[in-house]
């Protein structure tokens, strides 16, 4: 339908992203008025660096004058692996707090209604009791490792409070655990473990060589698929009314080794060649679980009881076939 002045816009920054592309999937496909769908009213607008660079106060300003927003989801942020992060944290600090003050400022100005941004479970503290819950944010130091872009991330927790505190704002904020889906970053040197392991198989498959994995492929994770995500995200848009961020996670009871994952891409590429574990690299923490029970518990509340997530094979194999339609065509 053609959009009017009337008609209530929400911005996604970093739509261009995995979550963000994930997010105008479901607007694409799901239909208007179903709990995950766009309601009739709604006009999404989906961001990319290319139309606004974040970084830049006046700019953003710019940008919600043009759009009018009613409610923001704040995606965009400098993200990074940990060679990136930790050669770099001085830009990761600064790119993402200037984002983070832009998005936020620029929306209390314009009379944004609502803003959602997103943290990360690297903001807990490296030395912590699990499972990591929402009220442990600010009890001690983030991992050294990216420690420049952990502050930045918290920092929008304490922005989101200032904002209530002074000016009565509904800012908030979600944590999602590891997500994965179609239009990840499969670059090997950049890439999240899925994908990265996605992107090996298929070389492994291409060049008749065995499959190795880093490490034991016994640490066990939690992983989200983008398409899930988005879907909570609705529901936080919709339904979440605290200042406090909600992790946005599988349960406890669905963490899944790495050997599972590898296990599953072998499946999803039907690989026949022999996999191997390389031991001589670091495994990492064993386990880091978050606790997904307040989202549970008010998802629960709010009418979303039969919110389900995607069998985590499917999710793998959707991923892995968005991976190979699009791996030739130069995907990032
Ligand atoms: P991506 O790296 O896939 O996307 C980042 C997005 O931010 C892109 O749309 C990018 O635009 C945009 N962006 C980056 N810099 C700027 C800038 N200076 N100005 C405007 N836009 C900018 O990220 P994800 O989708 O993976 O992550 C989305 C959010 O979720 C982030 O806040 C991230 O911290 C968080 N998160 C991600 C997790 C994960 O496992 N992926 C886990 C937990 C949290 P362009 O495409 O034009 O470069």
């Amino acid at each position: 339908s053609a959009a009017s002045s009337s008609d209530d816009v929400v911005l996604v920054t970093g739509g261009s992203g995995l979550v963000g592309s994930a997010l105008r999937y479901l607007i694409e496909t799901q239909s208007t008025g179903s709990p995950f769908g766009r309601r009739n009213n709604e006009r999404w607008v989906f961001l990319s660096s290319d139309e606004c660079d974040l970084r830049d106060i006046d700019a953003t300003r710019g940008l919600m004058r043009k759009y009018g927003p009613k409610r923001v989801i704040h995606l965009a942020a400098r993200v990074g692996g940990l060679f990136a992060n930790m050669s770099s944290q001085h830009t990761f600090l600064r790119d993402n707090c200037l984002m983070n003050d832009s998005v936020l400022q620029a929306s209390h100005e314009l009379g944004v209604e609502k803003v959602v941004s997103c943290l990360s479970t690297c903001v807990f503290p490296d030395k912590v009791t699990y499972p990591l819950t929402e009220d442990k944010i600010h009890l001690g130091p983030p991992h050294p490792s990216n420690f420049g872009y952990s502050h930045a991330k918290r920092l929008i927790d304490v922005q989101n409070h200032a904002y209530h505190d002074q000016f009565d704002k509904m800012f908030t904020s979600v944590i999602p655990t590891n997500v994965f889906g179609p239009g990840d970053n499969y670059d090997l040197e950049a890439a999240h473990v899925i994908p990265g392991l996605i992107h090996k198989c298929y070389l492994a498959k291409k060049n008749n060589t065995p499959f190795t994995v880093s490490g034991s492929g016994k640490p066990l994770r939690q992983f989200i698929y983008s398409r899930d995500l988005a879907k909570l995200f609705m529901w936080v848009l919709r339904e979440y009314d605290e200042i406090d961020p909600v992790i946005l996670s599988v349960g406890e009871e669905d963490e899944v080794s790495i050997r599972e994952v590898a296990d599953a891409i072998v499946q999803a590429m039907e690989f026949t060649g022999p996999v191997k574990y390389d031991t001589s690299k670091a495994d990492g923490q064993y386990r880091k679980p978050a606790s997904n029970a307040k989202l549970v518990r008010l998802m629960n509340k709010t009418g979303y009881a039969t919110f389900r997530f995607t069998p985590f094979e499917q999710a793998l194999q959707e991923s892995v076939q968005w991976f190979l339609d699009n791996h030739d065509k130069g995907a990032r």
